[in-house]
């Protein structure tokens, strides 16, 4: 009898204890809710008066208000390079509570890779020239179109080529098309020649918000979601990404996706855990 009431006991208490976890759980997805939700207007009020300021640069630099002596020229520049860099900032938070809050959409229509992919990085090579990188496209002489997200696959390739040029001191980085005859994926490499990656770091690269040097002092900027934002955004479009890489002497980041990606392989992937 004894033993009877003390087994009631214990389930009574197992079951407030899993109660207790239940509710726990259903705060903190709340707090995460409530988080993402911040994250998101706050990005979105930033961009308003950023946006103005880009703007009335703009019209400074074309001399819409006269004529501009050469630090007048220097200065517009400054602010101008400097607000290209916010919005960029504010745009990856976004993206990312965009993804935290399950709300990316995935559109898919038939995508010519080869102009996608010059498209794609035209704006990194002003970035390119002025860090005396080179960089190259390299495609196969044959590549059928594809169909995916080419606002999802240009995210990702985006976040690749960027930390490939800041990461990346002397020579050059590559973007390489690859397409095995009859197989049903294809492959976009990023490779680079810089800093590389330790191998005990190589695990968690792609964890939100981890960097390699943490440091308040370190000597890269940027906030720790370029890779995580990659990799959710491959894995909506049924990819994969990896990485392989050597300190001293560069990384090569590898997105394999689907040449034909249907309606039914989108849900199943917005579906699977981040
Ligand atoms: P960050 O905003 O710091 O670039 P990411 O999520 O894009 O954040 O990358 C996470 C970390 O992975 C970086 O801080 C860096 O340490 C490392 N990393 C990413 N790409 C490269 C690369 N091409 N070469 C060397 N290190 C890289």
């Amino acid at each position: 009898l004894l033993a009877n009431s003390e087994l009631y006991e214990n389930q009574r208490q197992l079951r407030k204890i899993n109660e207790d976890l239940r509710r726990a759980n259903l705060a903190v997805m709340e707090t995460n809710r409530l988080k993402s939700e911040f994250v998101a207007n706050m990005s979105h009020e930033l961009r308003t008066p950023l946006n103005a300021i880009i703007g009335y640069t703009s019209l400074l630099q074309r001399g819409r208000y006269g004529t501009l002596t050469d630090a007048q020229t220097r200065a517009l520049t400054r602010i101008s390079e400097n607000s290209a860099n916010l919005l960029e900032l504010i745009n990856t938070f976004l993206d990312f509570s965009k993804i935290a809050a399950g709300k990316m959409e995935v559109n898919v229509s038939e995508v010519d890779l080869v102009q996608f992919l010059s498209e794609t990085i035209a704006p990194l090579d002003a970035l390119a020239r002025a860090k005396g990188l080179t960089l190259n496209i390299e495609v196969p002489p044959q590549m059928p179109s594809v169909s995916t997200d080419p606002v999802r696959l240009r995210q990702a390739v985006t976040n690749l080529v960027s930390n490939a040029l800041k990461f990346t001191e002397r020579g050059s980085v590559t973007i390489a098309l690859q397409i095995e005859p009859g197989a049903e994926t294809f492959t976009i490499e990023v490779r680079d020649t810089g800093i590389g990656i330790a191998e005990k770091d190589l695990p968690h690269i792609f964890e939100e918000f981890r960097q390699v040097d943490g440091s308040s002092t370190r000597k890269y900027g940027g906030t720790g979601l370029g890779l995580s934002i990659a990799k959710k955004n491959v894995m909506l479009l049924d990819g994969v990404i990896e990485v392989e890489s050597e300190e001293g002497r560069g990384s090569t980041f590898r997105v394999r996706l689907p040449l034909r990606l249907r309606e039914h392989e989108m849900m199943e992937a917005s579906e699977k855990p981040a």
